[in-house]
């Protein structure tokens, strides 16, 4: 038996089942490889789920954490924090925002973005005033109160009571938002493109309508970047390249580029409504996450990597079109940078497993959508290597119809 089916079969006794796994047992990575305890070589257009963003074990992020774990692993928020605070400065120096509160994961981004919208609007517009409108097809984490915000219903299904004061508007539809807006309205959250509700692309002037919208009603503005910030679209944030800034963004996935650290970052005019002792987490922004972010914000930066996600996202996308125009399965592709979308008209997650088997990791949300995220590092070489297996699917796919 392979070292891998051992794993697997350990696996399904005592991991909760949560997850619909693909049989790769992980075991190392290298750049934009994956590879299994087979030694089996995965070239990865998955990234962890727009993670590792850096490729795997970047050596500036490997180096800020060997370095840091020898000399302070964990410090209570109780106390001052250097690498913290070093990591608040450089995200607000590159970004609308004042203040930031550190946590681990996304949903506790949108969590500390939901209760700050809430309790901002409680001090200063009345405590009817907590409802926050999101999108359809949107996606905001796990949680209960992330997937009370959710906008899809398989999300949420057996476990009612969802957390009051939530509605949800098509994505892209100006005049339905408008419509939503009522008098206990605080909040508008959306991501700037939506990821796991299939790679969907707002209408040009759809977000800065919806900062005048929030502008005439005073309601605070969030943008879920979970996914898309972190370089991912082409510029160190999402809302960049529309010139639409947000009262409030998230942050996760890839800020550190692999370990587990989130943001919420606000202005000044409201981050006061959440003071000493009204939120926190324990390992929020410790110093070994925290340097770690550190590093991999500086390597966004500085080497070239949101050059390159411009670069070779356009040269993945000009690809993925040439297969559209072969291929009458294929509906269209769309995406920003490198996270791009591939609508096909029959169902996908055969054709990621054929992949997986083929040695090429990418993933299908919303049943119809293949999803390419890679690392940012990707090459071309790289991507068509990823081309000429995708294709290889495809006009397999093609003959047996
Ligand atoms: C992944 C994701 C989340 C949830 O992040 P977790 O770290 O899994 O809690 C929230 N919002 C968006 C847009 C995401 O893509």
């Amino acid at each position: 038996m392979s070292k891998s089916q051992e794993w697997i079969d350990r696996g399904l006794t005592h991991v909760a089942a949560t997850y619909g796994r693909y049989p790769l047992v992980a075991d190392c990575g290298d750049g934009c490889w994956l590879l299994d305890v087979d030694g089996k070589r995965y070239l990865d257009f998955l990234a962890g789920v727009a993670v590792n963003n850096l490729g795997h074990c970047h050596p500036k992020v490997v180096k800020a954490i060997q370095e840091q774990a020898g000399k302070l692993l964990h410090c209570s928020n109780f106390y001052h924090i250097p690498q913290q605070i070093e990591l608040a400065e450089l995200l607000c120096t590159h970004s609308f925002g004042d203040r930031v509160f550190f946590c681990n994961s996304g949903v506790e981004a949108n969590e500390a973005a939901i209760k700050l919208a809430r309790k901002y609007s409680y001090e200063n517009h009345g405590k009817e005033r907590n409802e926050v409108i999101t999108a359809v097809a949107s996606f905001h984490g796990r949680t209960l109160a992330g997937i009370s915000a959710t906008g899809q219903d398989k999300v949420k299904e057996g476990f009612a009571p969802m957390l009051p004061g939530f509605k949800h508007v098509p994505f892209g539809d100006f005049e339905a938002m408008r419509a939503a807006v009522g008098p206990n309205t605080c909040a508008i959250m959306l991501e700037p493109v939506q990821g796991e509700g299939g790679v969907n692309i707002p209408p040009a002037g759809y977000l800065q309508s919806i900062r005048e919208l929030c502008d005439e009603n005073n309601l605070l503005l969030i943008f879920d970047e979970v996914q898309v910030g972190c370089g991912r679209t082409g510029s160190l944030f999402a809302y960049q390249q529309e010139g639409v800034e947000p009262d409030i963004m998230t942050l996760a996935k890839a800020l550190a580029g692999g370990p587990p650290i989130g943001a919420m970052i606000s202005r000044e005019k409201h981050a006061g409504a959440l003071g000493p002792g009204t939120h926190g987490s324990t390992f929020g922004g410790n110093p070994l996450l925290a340097s770690a972010a550190l590093a991999a914000m500086k390597v966004y930066l500085e080497d070239g990597v949101l050059e390159n996600c411009r670069k070779t996202g356009d040269y993945l996308r000009a690809k993925l079109e040439e297969l559209q125009e072969k291929y009458d399965f294929v509906v269209e592709v769309r995406g920003r940078g490198l996270i791009i979308g591939m609508e096909l008209n029959i169902a996908g997650g055969e054709m990621v497993k054929t992949a997986l088997e083929r040695g090429l990791l990418i993933n299908c949300t919303v049943d119809k959508v293949l999803r390419f995220v890679p690392p940012l590092i990707i090459d071309t070489d790289e991507i068509d290597q990823m081309i000429e297996i995708l294709e290889g699917i495809f006009a397999e796919y093609q003959e047996k119809k």
